[in-house]
């Protein structure tokens, strides 16, 4: 009899110790990342920063919001141009190399964010419009001091 009572202790023990491994594991996975414009996030390294884009046809413009690790603040970049460049088979007029382009800081006096300390970055061309998707490379962006090189970006979203 002392046995049997032994038995049952041990296997609940077990299963109790099973349970608690997979509610642990469940909240883990449920973690992600939303953009905030409904844009395209870019990694800048793990958990560091991230970069949102949004390709607007209409306007032919490509805009760039930067983030903390976990997209809930904007980190405000030192001035810089941000060099990029879009495979010429996505742009309005269809080409066969890669074209060069340039994100410029876009101040938002909503916000207080000047030419010279923004999060938001802004390219309007005419190559950007009536296109329904864009992808390219980021070549080269300063984020908290750390360059970042060869971003690949494709603004179709996934869903
Ligand atoms: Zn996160």
């Amino acid at each position: 009899m002392k046995f049997v009572i032994i038995l049952i202790l041990a296997i609940n023990t077990i299963f109790s110790g099973a349970n608690n491994n997979s509610n642990t594991a469940t909240i883990d996975e449920v973690h992600t990342h939303e953009a905030p414009h409904g844009g395209v996030l870019i990694e800048l390294g793990d958990h560091f920063g991230l970069m949102e884009l949004l390709h607007d046809p209409n306007k032919g413009s490509l805009q760039a919001w930067f983030l903390d690790g976990c997209a809930e603040n904007y980190v405000r970049l030192v001035k810089q141009k941000i060099k990029l460049v879009i495979h010429g088979r996505f742009l309005n007029k269809s080409v066969k190399q890669t074209v060069s382009f340039e994100l410029l800081p876009k101040a938002n006096p909503l916000t207080g964010e000047t030419n010279r300390s923004t999060s938001q970055y802004q390219l309007i061309h005419e190559q950007l419009k009536g296109v329904s998707r864009l992808k390219g490379m980021i070549l080269n962006v300063k984020y908290k001091s750390h360059d970042f090189k060869n971003l690949t970006f494709d603004t179709k979203l996934v869903d």
